[in-house]
Formats: structure tokens, sequence, C-alpha cells
């Protein structure tokens, strides 16, 4: 690829990558798009190579690396202003045009004239990220990113800002981008993935291809691994259907996904997301210090008082409080629920059935608070049936059946693992904004706003977001409407006069200081649009307070204390 300027290094620039980002994205076969990404890849630098696969993958730094770029929307907004002179008015017109923060970005940056650029290597930008996310202050972060923006030219820039929103947008989806590495090496493609479930990481994955090292990936210990998921099933029939008459049933915990690794004198904790949690839950860290063995735990943490799940929202006051103090502790005491076990001492276990990582999972005689997830080992739906009716009765969400046979699949939404879910009335509510949509949705207002009536006034209270469940053709209609009916235009959010009545579905109603209501619907989906019904007949808050406590109240989730 190109000579970096003075030095006679090989260097792959960002302006390859953002060619080879655009054919990728013109071309809407996944054929080609994985043949370009191959090419790209094969010619790439080493030393540049695990950055440029990670870059594809939408992600910037390496799995396991706690450090983020930490430019939000407004930082980055504010950069855009210093670098393109581009007024608000402006910018907020190219939002309208694009939705795409990349778009915006290259167009603004392509309307300056005499620009003083300078080539971008994708080692440099990987500087230039490492330098960005150990700033200490925001001041200084947006000054560097000023600074390297100044020096791109519009497509690098465009790049640059889809790297730090984390939307490439090219039609990429990680699968492709694993396969591409296949083509790239002349690896298999499912030991690429493979590669990619045990280490995380697209980047590491892509070096061992070339190198042909592909049977050394293995999960690192403090690297947490992308949890296992479950796929959603109907009825107790399905279930059957899919995982055979033997069945495990766990009740569906509502708390935060938790990964635990303990290894001598070092724990942590992460979520679903891989952030490290640790300093959040200093009870669980030090009870697993207890443990007489080196491991890797998949549960879930949950707020726990007097022998009791609490609700999710109970949990909420421990969220994002590092180091808690003693009064918040008690107040709040957690619990971790450990359903898995992927590594005992230096062995990997997730290829192992779940039969076997379950006797080890109980071998190890957790001390409080840490527990095990009550298990049962159900034989046909009719029993499936029992167990979930029990589990409605304690206002449970629903449960997670699992095949005893499984291995643990990293990052998949697999057939071993189901969720089978209590269906929860329907909220009919009125939308108050909307935004702009992405990708496939761009250009119409595809993302609404909610409320619901405050009891015996015309004042209406927020309670949700929501973007799915319409059709494309209601979508139109939708936004023509909510055209008309806006009242005032900030830029990608608009307030609209409170006309469009919506019936939505939703798993919980929680507490919550996000939304004027005080509550929020978890996984709100629209079910319908009811043209039929108007505003004046909307629901009221304290149907959905009632909703709320009711499930308070009375839910009971169980857990094994086995060593308590
Ligand atoms: P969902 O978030 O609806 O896709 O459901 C999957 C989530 O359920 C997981 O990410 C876990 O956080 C949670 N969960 C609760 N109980 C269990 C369990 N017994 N086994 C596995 N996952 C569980």
């Amino acid at each position: 690829m190109a000579a970096a300027g003075g030095d006679d290094r090989r260097v792959t620039t960002l302006a390859e990558l953002a060619r080879a980002g655009d054919a990728i994205a013109k071309t809407s076969s996944k054929l080609e798009k994985v043949r370009l990404l191959a090419q790209f890849l094969a010619t790439t630098e080493e030393a540049e190579l695990a950055q440029a696969a990670r870059y594809f993958g939408g992600g910037v730094f390496p799995a396991g690396d706690e450090r983020t770029l930490q430019v939000g929307g407004a930082a980055f907004s504010a950069v855009l202003r210093n670098v393109s002179g581009a007024d608000e008015a402006a910018i907020r017109a190219a939002w309208r045009r694009h939705s795409d923060a990349g778009d915006v970005t290259g167009e603004l940056l392509s309307r300056v004239e005499d620009r003083d650029t300078e080539p971008i290597s994708i080692r440099d930008l990987g500087q230039a990220f490492a330098t960005i996310a150990g700033a200490r202050v925001a001041r200084e972060r947006t000054a560097l990113l000023t600074a390297l923006l100044e020096r791109a030219s519009p497509d690098e820039a465009r790049y640059i800002a889809k790297l730090i929103t984390a939307e490439l947008r090219i039609g990429l989806r990680e699968g492709l981008v694993e396969e591409a590495v296949a083509v790239a090496f002349g690896a298999e493609p499912a030991a690429v993935s493979r590669a990619v479930m045990l280490t995380g990481d697209l980047g590491e994955a892509a070096l061992l291809a070339k190198a042909g090292r592909l049977d050394d990936a293995a999960p690192r210990w403090f690297v947490p691994l992308r949890s296992m998921l479950a796929t959603p099933v109907a009825d107790a029939a399905e279930a059957v259907a899919r995982l055979g008459e033997d069945v495990w049933v766990e009740d569906k915990y509502d708390g935060i996904r938790c990964q635990l690794h303990r290894r001598g004198a070092d724990v942590a904790l992460y979520s679903r997301d891989l952030k490290n949690i640790s300093a959040q839950f200093p009870e669980v860290t030090d009870a697993a210090m207890h443990l007489h063995s080196d491991v890797m735990l998949d549960g879930e943490i949950l707020a726990f008082h007097d022998g009791r799940v609490m609700p999710f929202h109970a949990l909420q006051t421990r969220l994002g409080r590092i180091a808690p103090d003693a009064a918040v502790m008690t107040a709040v005491p957690v619990i971790y629920v450990a359903w898995d076990v992927l590594m005992v001492d230096d062995e990997v276990l997730i290829d192992h059935p779940l039969r076997e990582r379950r006797a080890r999972l109980e071998a190890l005689a957790v001390p409080h608070p840490l527990a095990l997830a009550h298990l049962e080992r159900v034989r046909g739906a009719a029993e499936i049936d029992r167990r979930f009716d029990d589990a409605r009765a304690r206002f449970n969400e629903g449960l997670l059946l699992k095949q005893p046979e499984s291995q643990y699949t990293p990052g998949r939404r697999g057939l071993n693992w189901l969720k089978l879910k209590r269906p929860l009335d329907t909220l009919d509510v009125v939308v108050v904004g909307a935004e702009w949509g992405h990708g496939k949705r761009r250009g119409v207002l595809s993302d609404v706003t909610f409320a619901v009536r405050v009891d015996g006034t015309d004042q209406l209270a927020t309670i949700g977001k929501a973007y799915t469940g319409l059709t494309d053709a209601e979508i139109a209609e939708m936004t023509a409407l909510l055209l008309d009916i806006t009242v005032a235009d900030h830029g990608h959010y608009r307030t609209v006069e409170p006309r469009i009545v919506l019936e939505i579905a939703f798993d919980a109603v929680q507490f919550s200081v996000r939304h004027k209501s005080g509550f929020a619907l978890r996984f709100p989906r629209i079910a319908r649009w009811r043209h039929d019904k108007a505003t004046s007949e909307i629901d009221t808050l304290s149907r959905v307070r009632d909703l709320a406590t009711a499930i308070e109240r009375d839910r009971v989730q169980l857990v094994d204390q086995t060593g308590a």
C-alpha cells in the first residue's frame, strides 16, 4: 500500500480504507461486499491489520481494552462547528438530509475551501484515538479531535465520524467481516467465527488467520466474552420442538447481566456491553475472592432484600455508583446469581455440555452473596407450562429454557437457550415527538416519543420511545402527518401536536427518572396505530402506576444460595 510521508515504512491509509468502505456500501451483494473487504484486508499492512478489521467491525479499541473515546454528540457537534465553520442552522439542515454523523461531517467539510489537509494512515488514526481516549478533560479531547479533523479530507473525516459514533452504516454485519477475514487469508469461516467468539476481537482473529494460527484462539482472563443470548419462543410446544423433551428451566431474572472473572487476587465484573463494572458491587467482588478456584462465571446481579429478589428499579439506585457507601449498600444489597461457568482454573469449559458446566458450578459451593440460578429439570411441554404459570403467578417476566447437552456460544442468539415471556397488557398512548430514522428508515420520522395522560387533567407525561412495529406504508403516512402537526422543529427532534394514538406493547413497567411520567417501559414496541381512538381516550398515569406496583408487590424469584 502507500508509503508513509518521510520514511519508507509501508502504511495503509485512511483514504484507502474509506475508498474500500464506500465501494462496500455501494453494492448490495453480500458476496461482493465480502470480496471487496477481503481484498482490502489481504493488502493491509500487518501492523495495521488488527485495527482495520476492528474498524470494519465498528469498533475502535481491542477487546478487553477499557479505553473509550468519550466524545458525545454535543462535543462532536462543537468540533464540527469549529472545523467546518458551519452554523447551527446549516448543521441542522445537513442532519435532516443525512441522519448520519459521517455523511453530515463529510458534506460540511467538503464545502470548506482551501483546507490544509495531510494524509492520515490507519496507524496515525489509531494513535490519535489513543491520545483522545487518554485526554483527562473534555476541552483537551475536543482540541485533539479538532486537530485530527482539520488534517482530514472530507472522505477521511466521514470515516472518522463513523468510527467515533460507532455507526459505519455500510451494510457490513459482523458475520460478513468474519467471512472477509476467512477469504482474505484462506481460512475456514467457521474457524474465524470461533476465534472472534473466543477472543471477542475481530482484530485478533484477523491476525491469527493471517498467521494460520486460528486454533490458538482462547478466552483470556479479564477480557470479557460476549454473552450467550436466548431466542424468544411463543409457547412451551415450540420450546420442546426446538430443545427436545428434556428441558432445563430457570427463572428469567430481571437485573443486569454480569460476567465475573476471578483469578488469584484479581476480580472483575463485566456488564453485557463488556464494560468493567467491578467498582459498583464491592460485596460481589469481595465474595469472589473467597472462591477456592479461579473462575469465569456468567450470571446476573440482582437487588435482594429479606430473601427476596427486588425489581429492577431497586437495583437502579446502585447502577453507575462507583464505590457505593455503606448506607447505599445496606439499603440495596445485591446478590450475584450465576447460571454458567466458562472457565475453572485454566480449563476452558465452554465446549463442554451445560449438564457438566452446571455440575462444576455447583461444586464451587459459592459463598453469599454469590448464589446459583434456581434450576428445574423438566420433561415435556405440560411441565414447562406449569413452571411458566408459576413464574407468571410470581409476577416474573418469564422463563429461560436451556438444552442440557448444549455448549456455551458467546455472543450468539442460538437455539439452545430460549426465552418464554409473559405477554403484558398494552398501553394506549399519544405521540408527542418524533425523530428522523437511520439507515433504511432515513428520511422518515420513524422514532416516536409518546406520553400518557395525567389523571383528571389535559397534561401529558412522556413514558417512552419506540421505533419498530409499523409497516413502511404506515411510517410514510405517519411521517406526512407528523410534519403537518409539528409544533417545534429542533433539527433531529420535533415536538408535535398530540394527535396520533398508538397501542404500545412492552415487557415491563419500571420506575425511571428518564421520562416525565416517572416510569419507563421495557422494550416498548408499537402494536397498532389506533386510528379509532381519540387523544382523550388514552391511558392514564394511574394505570401505569398500578401496573408497576403490582409487579413490585407480588414478584418472587427463586435463587439457590448454596454456600449461604
Ligand atoms: P432478553 O434481554 O430479553 O434478550 O433476555 C436475555 C437476558 O435475560 C440475558 O441477557 C440475561 O441478562 C437475562 N437472564 C435472566 N435470567 C437468565 C437465566 N436464567 N439465564 C440466562 N439469561 C438470563
